[in-house]
């Protein structure tokens, strides 16, 4: 465990053994610290419709929210639904979504994930985990964000990359793979906060704790937080 950058104290909270229930206890902590600062948390990505959503989604793989909100507009003006993204030309939806990075693999994964909307859900996005992990591009991340974002339905934690630091470095989890940190978050913070603490850790990590100088002497969840920097 390491010192912060600005405290050379050592942690004071979470150590190795730290009991689950003190777990619980620090991360229902920070959840309620956190509404304080982003009482109105949730996605950035602009949409109208669950399937505009998982669209957005798709596209924000590698690529800012602000940069898909530039173009899913221009996108969904082009193509104004399921069955009309299904049947897109690859070669033009690439050149609408270039900006966003690899659009290549995202036009793909867009034009066959709205073929198995047709094919399978009746031009509907489907409301459960398990039958949307079977759409092409879309994995339990992407899954998560609809479902929590759109549906309300709290099937896991969105494990992004904000996520994934802030869960380590507050002691929630030592894995190294998006699907055991969430597992190990959702082990953590009761499910009625599952989809809204995604949002506040994206939020929290972007404007205190970013990846380089974590900003812990002004934290509000600084007694909280183990600041493990690993
Ligand atoms: S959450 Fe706060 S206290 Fe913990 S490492 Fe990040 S900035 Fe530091």
């Amino acid at each position: 465990m390491a010192a912060t950058p600005s405290s050379k104290k050592p942690a004071r909270t979470a150590t190795r053994t730290e009991p689950l229930e003190k777990k619980r206890e620090r991360a229902l902590a920070i959840v309620k610290a956190l509404r304080k600062d982003f009482p109105e948390a949730r996605t950035a990505l602009t949409h109208g419709s669950p399937f505009q959503l998982l669209v957005a989604t798709i596209l924000s793989a590698q690529c800012t929210d602000e940069r898909v909100n530039m173009v899913t507009p221009v996108l969904f003006a082009r193509y104004d639904g399921v069955a009309a993204l299904a049947g897109a030309d690859q070669a033009e939806l690439e050149e609408i979504i270039r900006s966003t990075g690899f659009f290549r693999m995202k036009a793909k994964s867009i034009i066959g994930c709205s073929k198995g909307l047709m094919e399978r859900f009746g031009g509907e996005v489907p409301s459960s985990i398990a039958e949307l992990i079977t759409l092409p591009g879309v994995g339990r991340k992407t899954a998560n964000v609809v479902l929590g974002q759109a549906f309300g339905i709290a099937s896991g934690v969105v494990v992004d990359t904000h996520v994934y630091r802030l869960a380590r470095r507050m002691g929630f989890s030592k894995e190294k793979t998006p699907e055991r940190i969430e597992q190990d978050l959702m082990e953590v913070f009761p499910k009625r906060t599952w989809i809204e603490i995604s949002n506040l850790l994206i939020l929290h990590g972007r404007r205190t704790c970013p990846a380089r100088k974590p900003k812990c002497d002004v934290c509000r969840i600084r007694e909280a937080c183990p600041k493990i920097m690993s």
